[in-house]
C-alpha cells in the first residue's frame, strides 16, 4: 500500500548510511542518503522539463547506476519508465518509441559497437511524441541533474501525493522468446510487492550485497534486483553494463557479495570460466536463478562450488511482475534443485487443462495460472491481447505447462509452445534436456521439435560440448539414451554448436532454432 517513492524514502530513513547501489566498472558508489540526493534531484528536474505523471520516458542503456537513479525518479514522480532493450536497433527503437508515446528517452551515447546516440537521431524525425532525448555522460544529464539540486524540493513533495500505488509506473516489454515482444504495464502495486516478497524469500536485511549482472531493461533486474534490495536496505551491487563471467565472479568477491542472480546460462558460463577456482566467493549465502528452465545438474553445482547454499529458483514472467513461485531455503535440496518451489505470498495458482479451463487433478501436467497483486494492468494499448491471457476472472494464463505435487510444489514441464507432438505422443524437451545434462562431455543442452514426414516431429538435441571434449554425435546420444529413456524420447538429430541463438535476457530462442534447424534438414 506505498508508491516506490514513499517505501525508498523510509528505506533512506532507516538506513542513510548503509551501501545502496555500487557501480564496479565506473568504480562508483552511492549510500541510500546519497541516492536519495540524486534520485529527487532527478526528479526534480525532470518535473522542471516539464514532465509529469502518466508521461512515457524512456530507457535505452546497458546496466549502470544511473539506470537505477533514472528507474526511482521516474517512479518519484509518477511518470512510466518504459525499459527498452539494449540489444534493440533503430527500427525496433522507433517501433518502441512510437507505440508507447515516449516522451524523454534517456540513453547511453556508445558502449561497444553500439551506437545509441547515433540510432536516436536516426529515427528522432520519425518520432513525433519524442521531445527529448538525455545521454548519460552527455552534458543534458549534468545539467538536469543540477537543475534538480537547485529546485524547491516542496515541488517534489506535492507531485509524491498525488500518486496512487495503482498507477501505471513501467511499461516492460517480455522478451521475445516466442515471437514478437509485448509491452506489459506494470504498476507500484505489481512490482514493488513483487520485489518486497521475493527479497524477503531471500531474507535480505541491510547487510546483504547482491550482486545483479541480469539486465535492469527486465523485471528480473529492475525488480527482483533493484526493487528488492531497495526495500530491505540491502546493496545492489553491478558488475559489469552487460554480462561478462569473470567480471561477475571478481565483484562478487571485491563487494564480498552475498547473493548472486543469473538465468542457467549465465551460471553455466561462470562455472566454466578460465580461473573459476581463483576466486573467493566464500561471501555467498543465496542467489535467484530464473528465467528460464534451471537444470538439477546446475543448481547442484552453484550449491557445491559457489556456495550459494540458500540459492532460490523462481519462476514468473514478465506479465506477473515477474515471480509467481519460488523456492525457499528450508525446502528440501531436492525440492530446491527440481521445482519451482511453491506459490509466492499473497497470490494463486492453479494448473488447469487449457482447452476445458478445468483445474487438472495433482500429478497432471496442464497450463500453469496465476492471480493475485502480481497481474498486470494489462498490454499497452492492446487490449484484445490482454484479453487473450488475463480471464475474466483475473486468472493470467501463462502459456506454461507445469504439474503440482502433493504438497503444492510445482515444477515446470515447458512451455506449450515448445511441447513437441511425435506421433501422437507430447513430449517436453524440458525432460530431455534434463537428462542429456548428465553426460558429462555436455556442457549445455536444448532440445527442439522439427518436421518429420512420418512422426509429424521428430526430437533434434543442440548440444554445446565442454573444453576438450570430443563432438557428441546422434549415434553416441542414443547409445548414452538407450535403456534408460524411452525409445520415442531420445533424439533422432544431434546438432553440436558453439552457442545457442539468445534473447539479451539470455533466453534460448526456440523459435530461433527451429527456423535454423528447418534449413539444416532441407
Ligand atoms: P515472450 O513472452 O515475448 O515470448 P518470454 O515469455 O520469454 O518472451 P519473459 O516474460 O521474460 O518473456 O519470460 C517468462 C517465461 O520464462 C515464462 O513464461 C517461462 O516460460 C520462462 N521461465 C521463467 N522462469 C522459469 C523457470 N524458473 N523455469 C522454467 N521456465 C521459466
Ligand atoms: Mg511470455
Amino acid at each position: 500500500e506505498e508508491t516506490i517513492g514513499a517505501n525508498l524514502d523510509r528505506t533512506v530513513r532507516d538506513f542513510p548510511d548503509r551501501d545502496a547501489l555500487v557501480d564496479v566498472a565506473a568504480g562508483r558508489r552511492w549510500t541510500y542518503r546519497e541516492l536519495a540526493a540524486d534520485v529527487d534531484a532527478l526528479a526534480l528536474g525532470l518535473l522542471d522539463l516539464g514532465i509529469e505523471q502518466g508521461d512515457r520516458v524512456g530507457i535505452w542503456a546497458p546496466n549502470r547506476a544511473e539506470w537505477t537513479l533514472v528507474q526511482y525518479a521516474t517512479a518519484k514522480i509518477g511518470a512510466i519508465l518504459v525499459t527498452v532493450n539494449p540489444a534493440y536497433r533503430s527500427h525496433e527503437l522507433e517501433y518502441v518509441l512510437n507505440r508507447s508515446g515516449i516522451r524523454l528517452l534517456v540513453s547511453a551515447g556508445r558502449f561497444r559497437n553500439s551506437d545509441y546516440a547515433g540510432m536516436v537521431e536516426e529515427v528522432r524525425p520519425r518520432c513525433p511524441d519524442l521531445e527529448f532525448t538525455v545521454l548519460f555522460d552527455g552534458p543534458r544529464w549534468d545539467a538536469l541533474l543540477e537543475r534538480g539540486r537547485l529546485a524547491d524540493p516542496a515541488v517534489l513533495a506535492r507531485a509524491a501525493a498525488a500518486l496512487h500505488p495503482d498507477d501505471p509506473i513501467n511499461i516492460q516489454y517480455t522478451s521475445g522468446t516466442t515471437g514478437f515482444p509485448k509491452g506489459a504495464t506494470l504498476s507500484h502495486r505489481n512490482i514493488l510487492n513483487n520485489g518486497f516478497f521475493v527479497g524477503e524469500l531471500c531474507g535480505y536485511t541491510e547487510a546483504d550485497r547482491v550482486c545483479v549482472p541480469v539486465p535492469f531493461y527486465h523485471c528480473f533486474g529492475m525488480v527482483m534486483g533493484a526493487l528488492a534490495c531497495t526495500s530491505h536496505g540491502a546493496a545492489m551491487v553491478i558488475p559489469a553494463p552487460a554480462f561478462d563471467p569473470a567480471a561477475t565472479l571478481a565483484a562478487v568477491e571485491a563487494e564480498a557479495c552475498t547473493s548472486l542472480y543469473g538465468v542457467p546460462t549465465m551460471f553455466i558460463a561462470e562455472l566454466a570460466a578460465p580461473g573459476f577456482d581463483r576466486y573467493d566467493l566464500s561471501s555467498l549465502r543465496t542467489g535467484i536463478m530464473a528465467g528460464s528452465p534451471c537444470p538439477v545438474e546446475v543448481m547442484n553445482e552453484v550449491i557445491e562450488r559457489m556456495g550459494m547454499t540458500e540459492v532460490s529458483i523462481c519462476y514468473g514472467m514478465t506479465e506477473t511482475s515477474p515471480v509467481s513461485t519460488q523456492t525457499r531455503a528450508d525446502d528440501s535440496v531436492e525440492r530446491r534443485v527440481s521445482t519451482v518451489g511453491r506459490v509466492g505470498p499473497h497470490l494463486e495458482v492453479k494448473v488447469a487443462d487449457p482447452r476445458s479451463g478445468r483445474t487438472v487433478p495433482r500429478g497432471t501436467p496442464g497450463e500453469l495460472c496465476t492471480r493475485g497483486y502480481s497481474v498486470m494492468i494489462g498490454y499497452w494499448g492492446e487490449p484484445d491481447k490482454t484479453a487473450e491471457v488475463v480471464d475474466r476472472e483475473g486468472w493470467m494464463h501463462t502459456g506454461d505447462l507445469a504439474v503440482m505435487d502433493a504438497d503444492g510444489y510445482l515444477s515446470i514441464t515447458g512451455r506449450i509452445k515448445d511441447m513437441v507432438i511425435r506421433g501422437g505422443e507430447n513430449l517436453y524437451p524440458r525432460e530431455i534436456e534434463e537428462f542429456l545434462h548428465t553426460h558429462p562431455d555436455v556442457l549445455d543442452v536444448q532440445v527442439i521439435g522439427v518436421p518429420d514426414a512420418k512422426y509429424g516431429e521428430e526430437l533434434m538435441a543442440w548440444v554445446r560440448m565442454r573444453e576438450g571434449a570430443e563432438p557428441l554425435t546422434a549415434d553416441a546420444v542414443r547409445a548414452y539414451c538407450e535403456g534408460r529413456l524411452a525409445h520415442f524420447k531420445i533424439p533422432r538429430y544431434v546438432h553440436v554448436v558453439d552457442e545457442f541463438p539468445m534473447t539479451v535476457t539470455g533466453k534460448i530462442r526456440k523459435v530461433e532454432m527451429r527456423a535454423m534447424a528447418a534449413r539444416l534438414l532441407e
